[in-house]
Parts: structure tokens; C-alpha cells; sequence
């Protein structure tokens, strides 16, 4: 893995030193010599991480930390603050300027690097997921979402010893939501099932592996973005790197100070919230983007681009699969009488309708206008033109409601039928015959379902016959009904 790492320090030698261990790790380094000169270059050379001296004449370091953060194009890029060790406070005055990380000088060359990857890592998941929301939104799909911020951030803290952890879960409970897990199998079971903002993880387990479960936390679908901070002691540095390399997102040493536990706590927080918006932006957008905003169905574009894989699936699996066109009858007529938002609500309960009588495996989708496809796996045609008749029938059954209490409006439509023709057909050519069917299930009289016979397939088996109309029923409210004649 290689990343951007800016290093700021106005001495050179240290400049040069932290240069040359990254460099080593194939990291592209740069370097700049005060806060000025650091933000200077993060303006023009986007990187992955900054690590930021705090001793510096004219601004310090917490100062270009505030302004990194204050920035809404940089404020995702993660700092790490190199202090000295013997300033407990730096870390508090750190993590109050936005800091994610701190090193202490000298600095540790394998804290370094494990430091360095681990944020690298998951600042490319966190890049990923804005470029992805912003492509939606360049398309105008991103919806605004705003997470709710102000709900108390959930802790899960996983400690055996009793006196440990009724101290830590006093003090989080300052302003989190906090439950105690002793058995890190059951925790880690919790996690998958709780959206937990932050594991608060003892190091110092009695007859367990904490490391185990942070490799398992990283694992598993659900758990691989909860940040976990780890409590250790100070002689526990094998261990911690190790963590660290695992995915562990932060470390507090023992005995835990008060404030830097709740501002670590509330660092987390803020990151998974972030992560957890722009994730959810991503998947709003996807969502919007295959789905037809007046019915819910899937709009064309999803059937489009899901025909052929369930095509090859079928032919693949030697699966049969079947597609009902359906357009609703005299449509135009509704509007014209109507006016444009009752024809809305006709083709709105329509779709409601489609769906309450379909299977979950069947993917309903609105083609446009008042024109829907059903996509049936594992349907033979026969089954699908039950199934078609049955929607025929659900939708003649009962008059449809008109928008502000206009009273009910009788509704029928027209379905055309085709099933997939072996292992030459295509998705293309199945839908065109659906719709060959659906035009003869018009001129027939409407209101009735029309199957297409292929190849081989029907009573007459020949190529491509004409379809033959099974059943019908009157055509709207003044009609006769008809009896089927396939
Ligand atoms: P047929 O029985 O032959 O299908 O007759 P029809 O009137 O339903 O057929 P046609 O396709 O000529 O008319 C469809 C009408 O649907 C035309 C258009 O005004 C209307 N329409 C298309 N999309 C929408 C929509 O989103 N909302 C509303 N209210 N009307 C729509
Ligand atoms: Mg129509
Ligand atoms: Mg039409």
C-alpha cells in the first residue's frame, strides 16, 4: 500500500529522518517547514496524511491542525500530531484541534509505520465512499440526508474486570449510550447485531485473546468500519502494534485520564458518524437510481441492466424464466377525464397491486408511462400466464380510488406473456415477444392476457408463431366478457 504522507517539522533532521523510514515503506513523502508552508502544500498536493510537529515557531502545531480540520476540502485527511512525551496535555489540546493520532518523539519506527497504514487504509474506504457520493450528486440523485447527530454516541465495552470497567462505564456514560460485554465471543456477536459507534476493547482480557476479536471485528461485513479503540499498558507495545496492524483505530493507555478518554470516545464517534453518512448517501443514490420514484418499482435503466444476467442465469442453470408485459387499457382516457395526478394515482395503485400479487424472487419494474414488466425466474410460461391472468384479475376485481375522494374508477389491463427459448435466446428477443403478445391482447379487445408461443413450444410449434390469447375479460366498465380461446 503507498500513500501521500505530508511531514511537518521545522527541524530538518527530523524532517529527514521520518522522510527516509516512510520513504522505505514506499510512501511519497513531502516535507514542509512550518504551518504556513504545510497548509500551503496540502492546498496544492492533496495527501493522505499529515504528521504534524507540535513545537513550531510562529503557528504551532495545533494551530495548523484547527485549520486543517476548519476546512471542509481537508478535513478529512487524517493528522497525526508528533508530541513530546513528557506533555500529557498535548494530547487534550490535540484531540480538541481535530487530531486523530498522536506519536510521541522519539518516534517508534514500527509505531510509525503501523500508524501510518492503518490510517492510509482507512482513509481509502473513506475516499471510496465520497468520490462515490459524489458521482451521485454530479448527477443530481444524492438525496440530503442528515443523520441524526445529536443522539448519544452507542459504546460497547468489552472488559472482564469488574472494577475497570464500572470506572469506564461511569465516565462514558458522562455522554454516550454504553453496555458491557465480559466474553469477547459474545461481543463480538453484539456488534454484529447493534450499529455500535465505537469498541472500547481491554487489552488486558484474562483468558482471551483480545486481538482475536479485533481480527474478527475486521472480518465480518458488519463490524469491518466500527472503530475500535484499545486500553493498554504501557508495557503491553508488542501487543499494541500488532493491534494496530489489525485495524485497531486508536489506543489508550491505563490508568485512562477522564477528559482524553471522552474526547478519544467522541473522536471516533464523530468519524464513524461521517462514515456512516456518506455510506448512506452512497446507497441512497444507488437506490434512487434504480427506482421509479411514483411506484417504488425498479425503473428501466435496473431492468435493463439486470435482464441479461437473469437471461444467462437461467440458460446457465437450465432454469426456465418467463416476463409479463402489462400496460393498463384506455390510460389516456384517465387523464383526459381525470386530470394528470389521478392518472398518477391509478398508475401508482396499479404497481401496488403488481406487487402485493407477486412473488419476492419476481422483480416487478415500471418501463414507463403505465407499461410494467414483470421478470418471473424460474417460471415456466404456463405458470406465468396464470400468474398474469391472476394480475389481470386482481386489477378488473376492484374499482380504483380517485385522488381527494373523486370517487372510484373501473381499471383493467392488457398482459402479454413470453418465456425464454433455450439456450440462443436472448433478453431482448423475450421481451420484444411479451410485447408482440401484449399489442395482440389490445387489438383482441384488452383486458385480457395474451401469451406468445415460440419456437417448438405451442400447439401450432411453429418458429416465432403468432400468440395466442388465453383468456380475457371485458374491456373496462362497459364490456362483455369473453371467454378464453387459447
Ligand atoms: P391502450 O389501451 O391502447 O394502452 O390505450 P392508452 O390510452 O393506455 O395508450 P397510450 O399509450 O396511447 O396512452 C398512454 C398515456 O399515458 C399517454 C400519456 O399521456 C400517459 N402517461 C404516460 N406516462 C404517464 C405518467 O407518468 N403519468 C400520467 N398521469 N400519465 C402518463
Ligand atoms: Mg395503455
Ligand atoms: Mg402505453
Amino acid at each position: 500500500m503507498t500513500g501521500r504522507i505530508l511531514v511537518v517539522d521545522d527541524v530538518k533532521a527530523n524532517v529527514r529522518l521520518l522522510e527516509a523510514r516512510l520513504s522505505a515503506e514506499y510512501f511519497d513523502v513531502r516535507a514542509a517547514e512550518s504551518g504556513p508552508d504545510a497548509l500551503d502544500t496540502i492546498a496544492r498536493w492533496p495527501c493522505d496524511i499529515v504528521l504534524l510537529d507540535v513545537m513550531m515557531p510562529g503557528m504551532d502545531g495545533f494551530e495548523v491542525c484547527r485549520r486543517i480540520k476548519a476546512d471542509p476540502r481537508t478535513a478529512h485527511i487524517p493528522v497525526v500530531m508528533i508530541t513530546a512525551l513528557d506533555h500529557a496535555d498535548d494530547r487534550i489540546k490535540g484531540l480538541r484541534a481535530g487530531a486523530d493520532e498522536f506519536l510521541t518523539k522519539p518516534v517508534n519506527d514500527i509505531a510509525l509505520v503501523a500508524r501510518v497504514k492503518n490510517l492510509v487504509s482507512l482513509k481509502r474506504v473513506t475516499d471510496e465512499l465520497r468520490l462515490r457520493a459524489q458521482t451521485g450528486s454530479q448527477f443530481g440523485l444524492a438525496p440530503a440526508v442528515e443523520a441524526d447527530r445529536t443522539a448519544p454516541g452507542r459504546v460497547l465495552l468489552v472488559d472482564d474486570r469488574p472494577s475497570s470497567y464500572a470506572r469506564l462505564a461511569e465516565i462514558l456514560r458522562e455522554e454516550t449510550r454504553v453496555d458491557v460485554e465480559t466474553d469477547p465471543a459474545e461481543a463480538l456477536i453484539d456488534a454484529a447485531e447493534t450499529p455500535y459507534d465505537v469498541v472500547l476493547l481491554n487489552l488486558g482480557l484474562a483468558g482471551h485473546d483480545p486481538l482475536r476479536l479485533v481480527s474478527q471485528l475486521r472480518a465480518l461485513e458488519r463490524t469491518r468500519l466500527v472503530p475500535i479503540v484499545l486500553l493498554c499498558d504501557a508495557d503491553d507495545r508488542t501487543r499494541v502494534m500488532r493491534a494496530l496492524d489489525l485495524g485497531v483505530n486508536d489506543t489508550i493507555m491505563r490508568p485512562v485520564e477522564r477528559t482524553e478518554l471522552l474526547l478519544r470516545v467522541r473522536a471516533q464517534i464523530a468519524r464513524k458518524r461521517a462514515t456512516d453518512r456518506l455510506a448512506s448517501d452512497v446507497e441512497q443514490t444507488i437506490a434512487m437510481a434504480i427506482t421509479d420514484p411514483l411506484t417504488g418499482l425498479r425503473n428501466r435503466h435496473y431492468l435493463e441492466s439486470h435482464l441479461d444476467r437473469l437471461v444467462r442465469q437461467a440458460q446457465e442453470g437450465d432454469l426456465p424464466l418467463s416476463v409479463l408485459v402489462i400496460d393498463i387499457d384506455r390510460f389516456k382516457q384517465v387523464n383526459d377525464r381525470y386530470g394528470h395526478d389521478a392518472g398518477d394515482a391509478v398508475i401508482a395503485e396499479v404497481a401496488a397491486r403488481l406487487k402485493a400479487h407477486t412473488r419476492g424472487l419476481d422483480l416487478a419494474c415500471r418501463l414507463g408511462g403505465e407499461e410494467f414488466v414483470i421478470l418471473m425466474p424460474e417460471t415456466p410460461a404456463e405458470a406465468a400466464e396464470k400468474v398474469g391472468e391472476r394480475l389481470r384479475a386482481v386489477i378488473e376485481g376492484a374499482p380504483f380510488a380517485l385522488p381527494e375522494e373523486a370517487g372510484h374508477l373501473p381499471v383493467t389491463v392488457s398482459v402479454g406473456v413470453a418465456g425464454l427459448l433455450g439456450g440462443k435466446d436472448s433478453g431482448a428477443r423475450l421481451i420484444k415477444r411479451a410485447d408482440i403478445a401484449l399489442y395482440q391482447a389490445k387489438t383482441a379487445g384488452r383486458n385480457r392476457v395474451v401469451r406468445h408461443w415460440g419456437a417448438g413450444e405451442g400447439p401450432d410449434a411453429a418458429p416465432d408463431a403468432p400468440g395466442h390469447e388465453r383468456r380475457a375479460g371485458r374491456a373496462g366498465p362497459l364490456g362483455g366478457r369473453h371467454t378464453g380461446t387459447g
